[in-house]
């Protein structure tokens, strides 16, 4: 058995450079490191022989679950019969072709191809390249700019980083580059005017876009980008009627919705896809974790029948699409996303992700929303948060040096359940593996119910 002491450890210190992480700290070893070496269904084991419930499904995307031997075996044969050919110049294998055709059936409505890239960041590069191209075919070269939300999540390289709203990825790193824009982010919990109901400030998003879109002037304005449900922005539902009053005034002004699906895609919200789930009209939609429930890395871009009419149109006069990647459509991966999306309908996962999701979120309210530091209790389908504050009646918000969000999410891993401090805010997230029980999810709210009062019994 492997343990903090033994050469990994050393090895780890002093090589792995790890994503999202305090440098130092992890550096000179006053962080832990965490070895995980095994899952099963909900449940991850690290090298101590520990076992946590992953209520937050990795990165929300381990959906159908760990250790699913049909995904392995798909990913295994395919890697035997045919490791690796290249998609380019109308080259595929039957797993490409099918799992577009899936995808494709199980989309919105008017959703045309599939095209496939790595990770959700790569795909939300696609869509802005697409959305710049679709607009220099029609003669349209001035309309360029790109309306992201304040706290939206799109991943976190040069553009998409721009893309995303939440300061720790911008600062040091000269980000937001133009042309990206942000506008109000549909938080009705932290609304400045809390006499609003929740239509009034759906009105109010709506307003402050369209005054955006005016003052930028709306033949520079392309496209708008949000995730159906805001994700690592704090987990928060969309007010009532705001993706409505959304589409009308980016119809007002013929601007592209883009959905970045990443992590409603495939189920997450009780339903395949958080468009349907919200009623939005999606010209683009960025899919990636949920696809292969991260078994093998794959993202997509779904593409609109409106869009693609006008791509089509871009190469009878330009060419081919000089787009590309070495691993669009990766054998190995659309194999693995082919037997994740057979076994989802197999499992029910979506209608679970619906029922037992409510089931956990209302036993979650009962436990802790009467907490006198929670402030808000939300969610939807399978996916929700916990948000503290010190004050509940005047809603004032934790100093944020005094990390009640991690302290929670420690509290709580030691009761081995692993939940997320969301990344702005003193917020605790949970987006467990769609397959969760009843019986799993009981275990998960009495953890959090015990971490919670925990921490404010020593704060
Ligand atoms: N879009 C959304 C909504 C996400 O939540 C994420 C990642 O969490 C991304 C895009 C970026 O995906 P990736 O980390 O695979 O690049």
């Amino acid at each position: 058995m492997l343990d903090q002491s033994n050469e990994l450890n050393a090895w780890d210190r002093d090589h792995f450079f790890h994503p999202s992480t305090h440098m130092g700290t992890h550096a000179r070893g006053e962080s832990p490191t965490r070895l995980i070496t095994g899952g099963e269904g909900v449940y991850i084991t690290d090298s101590t022989g520990k076992t946590s419930l992953d209520a937050f499904a990795g990165l929300y995307c381990v959906n159908v679950g760990y250790g699913r031997q049909k995904i392995a075996d798909a990913i295994a044969e395919q890697a035997k019969n045919l490791a690796y050919y290249h998609a380019y110049v109308g080259h595929g294998t039957e797993a490409s072709i099918t799992l577009s055709k899936m995808i494709i059936d199980r989309a919105p409505e008017n959703m045309s191809r599939v095209y496939y890239g790595l990770s959700g960041s790569d795909a939300n590069e696609t869509n802005i390249k697409l959305i710049w191209y679709y607009n220099n075919v029609l003669g349209r070269p001035e309309k360029k700019k790109i309306i992201s939300r304040w706290r939206g999540y799109h991943g976190s390289g040069v553009m998409t980083g721009s893309l995303t709203g939440l300061d720790l990825f911008h600062t040091a790193f000269d980000l937001p580059r133009a042309p990206i824009l942000h506008t109000e982010a549909p938080y009705f919990f932290r609304r400045e005017d809390r006499s609003q109901t929740e239509e009034q400030f759906s009105q109010h998003c709506a307003d402050k876009l369209e005054e955006m879109i005016l003052e930028e002037g709306p033949d520079t304005v392309a496209a708008f980008i949000g995730e159906p449900i805001l994700g690592t922005g704090g987990i928060v539902p969309p007010p009532a009627g705001y993706w409505a009053k959304i589409q009308t005034v980016l119809d007002r002004y013929d601007i592209l919705l883009v959905a970045d699906e990443v992590v409603t895609g495939f189920g997450r919200l009780g339903t395949m896809f958080g468009s349907d789930h919200y009623g939005m009209k999606p010209d683009l939609i960025t899919i990636a974790k949920g696809l292969t429930s991260a078994y093998a890395p794959l993202s997509g871009v779904i593409v609109g029948d409106k869009v693609w009419e006008v791509l089509v149109q871009g190469s009878d006069k330009l060419g081919s699409i000089g787009h590309g990647w070495t691993y669009s459509a990766h054998p190995i991966c659309v194999a693995a996303g082919v037997a994740n999306l057979d076994l989802i309908d197999e499992l029910g996962l979506v209608e679970n992700a619906g029922s037992t999701g409510a089931y956990f979120r209302s036993e979650l309210a009962k436990a802790v929303g009467g907490h006198k530091h929670v402030g808000d209790v939300r969610g939807d389908g399978m996916i929700a948060a916990v948000e503290f504050v010190e004050d509940r009646d005047d809603r004032k918000f934790f100093d944020p040096a005094k990390k009640i969000g991690p302290q929670v999410a420690a509290a709580l891993a030691e009761r081995n359940v692993i939940g997320r401090a969301m990344p702005q805010g003193d917020i605790l997230g949970f987006a467990p593996p769609l397959c969760l029980t009843r019986e799993e999810a009981d275990i998960v709210v009495k953890a959090a119910a015990e971490a919670i009062d925990e921490v404010f019994a020593n704060l």
